[in-house]
């Protein structure tokens, strides 16, 4: 836990974060209310390390995300901009590093060595839904049409369980990404400028990230609800579409797309705390 000033900087930063996001209209006025909520306990609660993972799925998504969506426009692809981001949405990528960080605050009130585990099990849900984007956002920009998961029939761009070879390897780099920020500003050992990372860590930081996204893939693919809009009879993953309740075409009503994200994040805790155990060298 952080003393008060560390406290008062988490509120700040938080709130700095949310009203960013809600003036250029990337999160609804709950969502960025959501993300407050996110910011306050990841920052506050778990610390530099804890916010350091957070920050890096944040902003290099954010960015890639920006960029996609400017290279496809410059294609003369039809998009538009990703709607606004609503506080379930933020919850789905938010809550399991918010319980984390609590989790290392209750158990560790002095931030002792044992609250390495709590901030890598957080890296690793963030790893998991960076590599999600990444993979997303990269694999999109591939000429190739995606192939569904499992069944390999080639499906729309951007629909859920569709996977390119790109988009794995970008999705295996955007896992990578976040397990190196966190390695970087909480390194093992080295002195000055010699920089060296616990590599077992790293890897399974990284390879849980990974294997969560293909989870990702797999429940999108095989369980998570598709609707169809019964204005403009698109299909749609949203439970709603032209303002009317949308009908649900197939999956299971429960498993929307925010819960297939939910479950990526857990997953990757899960993944991570084993892999940890055969990779982390003494944890
Ligand atoms: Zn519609």
């Amino acid at each position: 836990m952080s003393d008060p000033a560390g406290l008062i900087a988490a509120v700040v930063a938080a709130a700095a974060g949310a009203a960013g996001g809600a003036v250029v209209r990337a999160l609804t006025l709950p969502g960025a209310a959501a993300a407050f909520c996110v910011g306050v306990m990841v920052f506050g609660l778990g610390g530099a390390g804890h916010a350091v993972a957070l920050v890096s799925f944040f902003v290099s998504s954010s960015l890639l995300s920006a960029a996609g969506l400017r290279i496809r426009r410059r294609r003369g692809s039809p998009v538009s901009a990703a709607p606004a981001r609503d506080a379930w949405q933020v919850a789905a990528n938010g809550l399991i590093p918010a319980l984390i960080a609590l989790a290392s605050a209750l158990t560790n009130p002095g931030g002792t060595p044992s609250s390495r585990e709590w901030l890598l099990l957080s890296a690793a849900a963030l790893a998991s839904m960076n590599a999600d984007t990444w993979a997303t956002e990269i694999g999109g920009l591939a000429r190739a049409r995606p192939r569904m998961m499992g069944s390999w029939k080639p499906v729309a761009a951007g629909e859920s369980g569709g996977v390119t070879l790109l988009g794995v390897a970008a999705g295996l780099a955007g896992s990578l990404f976040v397990a190196l920020m966190v390695a970087a500003w909480w390194p093992v050992g080295g002195a000055g400028l010699i920089w060296r990372p616990d590599l077992g860590e790293v890897f399974a930081v990284t390879w849980a990230g990974f294997l969560a996204m293909l989870a990702d893939s797999i429940l999108g693919a095989g369980v998570q609800a598709r609707f169809r809009c019964r204005v403009c009879g698109s299909t749609t993953e949203e439970r709603s579409h032209c303002s009317v309740a949308a009908e649900r075409v197939s999956g299971w009503g429960p498993m929307d797309n925010n819960a297939v994200n939910l479950t990526a994040s857990a997953l990757g805790v899960a993944f991570a705390w084993i892999l940890l155990r055969w990779f982390g060298g003494g944890l």
